[in-house]
């Protein structure tokens, strides 16, 4: 095992890195902008290099400035967390190109699943099932592009190939929106990820958003431990993510893990990954791979008592998969809120002190999250401040334990969409479960109307 490693992240995942790292005995070096200075889990790390200024294009984003930082402090391992530069093949390979271990997989695999119709053709190679739609890249004569959509069949949706972070896509209903729609598409595609070319897909009408999580070692060993529903988005952010996904059944959750197995061995992944599904009419379509820890690995935890941080270090530093998929075990439910610093209704970004901040405890209730009473949520950052998770016996029990734990908790000074979640657990069809990722936009609308 690893003595000491860099945690090239900051914010709540940069708590929760070094949290496992003191578990094992290892040493924790983060590295932070000028903007996260004052953060507590800067404080609390074993060795903290400043690595630049607030911008992330300067700091979290700076390659060189991490190498040398992880140089400077002799780090053997570097855990990029989410975000930043967790998916970013370039940064993979110079990590090990310098001598350091990538906590995560090999660039390669990074750079595929990275490629979304490279990542479609690799699943279609290893039999899971992906969303119908184009042979790849569409090509560039209209009339070409509006045989495969009548292939396909209306609405479709066209996507940037190099897209991400819920960018870069634009459904067409019909025919004549198609050569605008693929026009518009390709320039935000060009000007966003420096890659023109897109893709079709089938635009599903209705569907769930339910992912895999896998964690894989270097040896071809591969565990799922189970699914997570993550359809209540807004803008396709994820808001309230939850696991067991109400309705899959065991064997359901068998088929899509065993098939998830099979893909990492096709690619061959190693660390923890999470296969991205879109779920309807109880078949399941890949739409992505996250190549790293997500958001909402927290749940998961919970219902399997795995810590998927601590099994990331296991993996990178070599040993073999601790768990076999007979060990895996769910039980309960578990839900998580994020908190974001934000006006709850207009969702108008709402950084600044925190005067005062209190959080709910108890059993069954976790917090991960890096803010205290005095901290200055800094606007240069995603606006999450914290992950509120709940975990009981059953779903009904958890989204009440939920409510519990959102109503003692307190922050003064910022605005929170905690007043949202309330509203969102209260809702009699989020209640019911299941719901499409669309649920919660037209929920929001429907309010606003009343
Ligand atoms: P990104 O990498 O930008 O997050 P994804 O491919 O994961 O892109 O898609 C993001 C979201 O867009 C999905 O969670 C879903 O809400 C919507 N989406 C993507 N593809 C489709 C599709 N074929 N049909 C319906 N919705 C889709």
């Amino acid at each position: 095992m690893f003595e000491k490693i860099l945690i090239a992240n900051r914010g709540e995942i940069a708590l929760r890195i070094q949290r496992s790292c003191r578990e094992l005995g290892i040493k924790s070096i983060v590295i932070y902008s000028e903007a996260d200075k004052d953060a507590k889990y800067v404080k609390l790390a074993d060795e903290a290099v400043c690595i630049g200024p607030a911008r992330s294009a300067q700091s979290y984003l700076n390659i060189p400035a991490i190498i040398a930082a992880a140089e400077i402090t002799n780090a053997q391992a570097i855990h990029p967390g989410y975000g930043f530069l967790s998916e970013n093949a370039e940064f993979a390979k110079r990590v090990e190109g310098s001598g350091f271990v990538f906590i995560g997989p090999k660039y390669e695999a990074i750079a595929t699943m990275g490629d979304k119709v490279k990542a479609k053709e690799a699943m279609i190679k290893a039999g899971v099932p992906v969303v119908p739609g184009s042979e790849g890249e569409l090509p560039l004569s209209t009339p070409a592009v509006i045989k495969i959509a009548n292939k396909i069949g209306y609405p479709v949706i066209i996507k940037a190939v190099s897209g991400g972070g819920g960018r870069g896509m634009r459904v067409v209903h019909s025919e004549n929106e198609l050569e605008n729609a693929l026009e518009i598409t390709r320039t935000e595609a060009q000007a966003g990820f420096g890659n023109p070319a897109v893709y079709m897909e089938k635009f599903l009408t209705k569907p769930r958003h339910i992912e895999i999580q896998v964690l894989a070692d270097e040896y071809g060993n591969v565990i799922h431990l189970g699914e997570r529903d993550c359809s209540m988005q807004r803008r396709h952010q994820k808001v309230i993510e939850e696991a067991p996904a109400p309705g899959i059944s065991d064997k359901i959750r068998k088929e899509i893990g065993a098939a998830c197995i099979k893909a990492c061995k096709v690619i061959g992944y190693r660390g923890a990954g999470t296969f991205e599904f879109l779920y309807e009419d109880e078949q399941f379509f890949f739409i992505e791979m996250n190549t790293r820890v997500q958001v909402e690995h927290t749940i998961t935890e919970m219902i399997t008592g795995i810590d998927i941080v601590k099994e990331q270090l296991y993996i990178a530093s070599g040993e073999k998969l601790r768990y076999k998929q007979s060990d895996v075990k769910i039980t309960g439910h578990a839900i998580q809120c994020r908190i974001n610093a934000e006006d709850p209704f207009t969702f108008v970004p709402s950084p600044g002190k925190i005067d005062v901040c209190h959080f709910a405890g108890g059993i069954g209730v976790r917090v991960d999250s890096h803010v205290y009473s005095g901290y200055t949520v800094p606007s240069y950052y995603d606006s999450m401040i914290a992950k509120i998770i709940s975990y009981a016996d059953n779903r009904a029990h958890a989204i009440n334990k939920m409510k519990g734990a959102l109503t003692e908790s307190s922050f003064s000074g910022i605005k929170t969409n905690i007043p949202l979640h309330l509203e969102l657990l209260n809702d009699l069809g989020f209640c019911e479960g299941a719901k499409s990722i669309h649920y919660l936009e037209h929920y929001l609308k429907n309010k606003n109307k009343i």
